[in-house]
């Protein structure tokens, strides 16, 4: 087994591999950009190499400077991960040429399966189904149009380079075709240099499926079951599981063998995945091969309990496959949640900042969390905005959702925004529970997973005003060390009133609905009024652990007071609270206030001009940031003012795009 071995990524991933190769006696050498001086991969290592600045194509995608890290180091191989470098030919050429083995396939496998469209012309000689489509060389937006029509719509354009859910474009009817066809090409060229298309027939119910396979240089290769990951958002996967649901052990074996002769098509070895349209009526068809670990791999560890890292290293190392097809079976259901930084009430926008607080459920047999990040940590701009995967198991299907559904409760984030409350929702819903799959779920069901925020009461109140109260309490005792500049200090009055009382105002900061108490001390409790009825509560305040008894019922709460507002988890919700009281005033959400973009980006369109008139969510312009394409909406009905950019500008974090004065 190598003795060393270089992890040419960071994140989750970099440290999913470490665990592995620490487990197998193997060094690890990380390698990380300035931005992740402190990042848990760092300090998992061995032995860590800084790359540069944070951008990607200064540091993880520094392809010569991290092949002369590795033989600095004296690793003698390096695990590309997923994404950053782990598909890219040169590269993984680069490697061999300085006699390291780059552990994945042989680089004329990854170029085989480089262009969607090169692939399928691999597939369709080695009798692999493919979606009926037309996948050739000619670009002629004609031409294409023909074929379109010879399909039959709806059609799917897809950027031949296109991954990562990017580049694609449904067309409903001829008439769209040209329009759609222009701007797929133009999303094409500026996310991979390369605007060439393909068109297929789009599935309008199909499930995506995919089966994960894995070769050896001994001419062996092997399925391991397949992943349902039908629950997609934007074409990108939100909550994957094994085994697929309703899978009959016939098609399970007919498209394990597929895949296996995908594999063998293209000399394949290592892991790889072969991802499926699995339509309606049972028949499916190839998509795409990843020639790389998939995001998603652990679900098939937990349900095979094989570690595919150990035999990535295994396979890497010349060894023969750990097991042969006869020795591998299903044992029970996994399912993987990721969880993200980003906004599901803003349309899914990534997030970027510090997490302030972070409880994870308790990792067991049954929880699985992997992870980059710890509390205190950072989600930047620069990277993939995931901060963990949830993996659950169980012995079936409802035993391990409802793992899942308990440990996405036990999930405490505060400090940016993630999807939990989204994912909750998802492994919640009767649809879901019914495994009624497919890749328009999340669609059918919008109406139940963004419902609405679950309204404060009496409990989450007298939290609040309790944790307020002792938390004063607290800090009195600790004075010396108070926060001057702190809204819990800077507020006259906390001295106990003549009357023995004080008023709170809290604000839910999702209704924006003002909530007045007044607190009255007691001998051994506090009388809270709200709405003119008296609560009798007491309590006990540990850190961010409140025991509190209204009333006679006892129950916990968590409690993170950041910025002025107070974030509390409170039997399987949460709610966000500001303090409002005299002196201290909130801010209002301006509509007059300028537009500004919410991460640096490039502006890809603008859709009005100085003196037009908008209505109220109406969309201005269109920037792309992280991968992603957001649309600057009007906050409120009036007159764009002026437009401070145009079509290819960059733009920095927080400048302003357009100021807009509301009517
Ligand atoms: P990417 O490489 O960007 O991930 P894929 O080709 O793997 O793109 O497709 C991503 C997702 O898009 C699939 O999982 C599926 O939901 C959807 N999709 C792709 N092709 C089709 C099709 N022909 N019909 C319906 N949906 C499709």
């Amino acid at each position: 087994m190598f003795e060393k071995i270089l992890i040419a990524n960071r994140g989750e991933i970099a440290c999913r591999i470490m665990k592995t190769a620490k487990k197998m006696g193997v060094q690890t050498v990380a390698i990380y950009s300035e931005a992740d001086r402190d990042a848990l991969h760092v300090k998992m290592a061995d032995e860590a190499f800084l790359l540069g600045p944070a951008p990607a194509k200064d540091s993880y995608l520094k392809a010569d400077l991290i092949i002369e890290l590795a033989k600095r180091s004296g690793a003698k191989a390096i695990h590309p991960g997923y994404g950053f470098l782990s598909e890219n030919t040169n590269f993984a050429n680069d490697c061999e040429q300085n006699n390291i083995k780059f552990i994945g396939p042989p680089a004329s496998a990854i170029d085989a399966m480089g262009s969607k469209s090169a692939a399928k012309e691999i597939m369709e000689k080695a009798n692999v189904p493919l979606v009926p489509g037309y996948h050739g060389d000619n670009q002629d937006a004609d031409y294409l149009s023909t074929q379109a029509f010879a399909i039959g719509y709806p059609v799917l354009i897809k950027a031949t380079a296109g991954g990562g859910g990017k580049g694609m474009r449904i067309v409903e009817d001829k008439k769209y075709f040209d329009e759609a066809l222009t701007s797929c090409k133009r999303e094409a060229l500026s996310s991979f240099g390369d605007d060439r298309v393909l068109i297929e027939k789009y599935l309008t119910k199909p499930r995506h499926v995919e089966i994960q396979v894995f070769a050896d240089s001994h001419g062996n290769a092997v399925h391991l079951f397949e992943r349902d990951c039908s629950v997609q958002r934007r074409h990108q996967k939100v909550i994957e599981e094994a085994p697929a649901p309703n899978m009959s052990e016939e098609l399970r074996n007919k498209m394990g063998e597929v895949a296996i002769q995908a594999a063998k098509a293209i000399g394949y070895e290592g892991a790889g995945t072969v991802e499926f349209l699995l339509d309606e009526d049972g028949s499916f068809y190839f998509m795409e091969m990843n020639t790389r670990l998939q995001v998603e791999h652990p679900v098939t560890e937990m349900i095979t309990g094989q570690d595919l890292v150990e035999w990535q290293l295994r396979v890497a190392n010349g060894e023969t496959l750990p097991c042969e097809q006869a020795q591998l079976s299903i044992n029970g259901h996994a399912f993987e949640a990721r969880v993200y930084a980003e906004d599901p009430d803003q349309d899914f926008l990534p997030a970027t900042g510090m997490l302030h607080h972070l409880k994870t459920p308790d990792p067991s047999s049954h929880v699985r969390i992997d992870t980059g990040v710890t509390e205190g940590g950072e989600v930047s701009v620069h990277y993939d905005p995931m901060i963990a995967k949830l993996i659950v198991w169980d012995t079936d299907r409802n035993k391990a959702l409802a793992r899942l559904r308990g440990a996405l409760h036990q999930y405490q984030v505060v400090g940016l925004k993630t999807n939990l409350k989204f994912l909750s929702q998802l492994a919640g819903n009767e649809g879901f529970i019914e495994a009624d799959l497919d890749t328009n779920f999340i669609k059918r069901y919008e109406n139940s997973l963004f419902t609405a925020r679950p309204s404060v009461d009496e409990r989450v109140l007298s939290v609040a005003a309790l944790y307020t109260m002792l938390q004063q309490k607290n800090n009195e005792h600790a004075s010396d060390q108070a926060d001057p500049f702190s809204p819990w200090d800077s507020v006259n009055g906390w001295r106990l009133n003549e009357d023995n009382h004080h008023d709170i105002t809290f604000v839910d900061q999702h209704s924006d609905t003002e909530f007045n108490t007044t607190v009255h001390f007691r001998n051994d409790h506090f009388l809270i009024e709200i709405d003119d009825q008296e609560f009798k509560v007491s309590g006990e305040l540990n850190e961010h652990n409140l025991y509190i008894d209204l009333e006679g019922a006892k129950f916990n709460a968590t409690i993170v007071s950041q910025d002025e507002e107070l974030h509390i988890f409170l039997q399987q919700q949460d709610f966000v609270l500001s303090v409002k009281q005299e002196g201290l005033e909130l801010l209002d959400s301006d509509a007059n206030a300028n537009l500004t973009a919410p991460m640096p980006g490039t502006i890809v369109s603008v859709a009005v001009s100085a003196g037009d008139t908008v209505e109220a969510g109406q969309a201005l312009l269109v920037m792309e940031a992280m991968k992603m394409e957001h649309t600057i909406k009007a906050p409120a009905k009036g007159v764009v003012t002026e437009v401070l950019y145009s079509e290819g500008d960059l733009v920095e974090d927080g400048a302003e795009l357009v100021s807009f004065e509301a009517e």
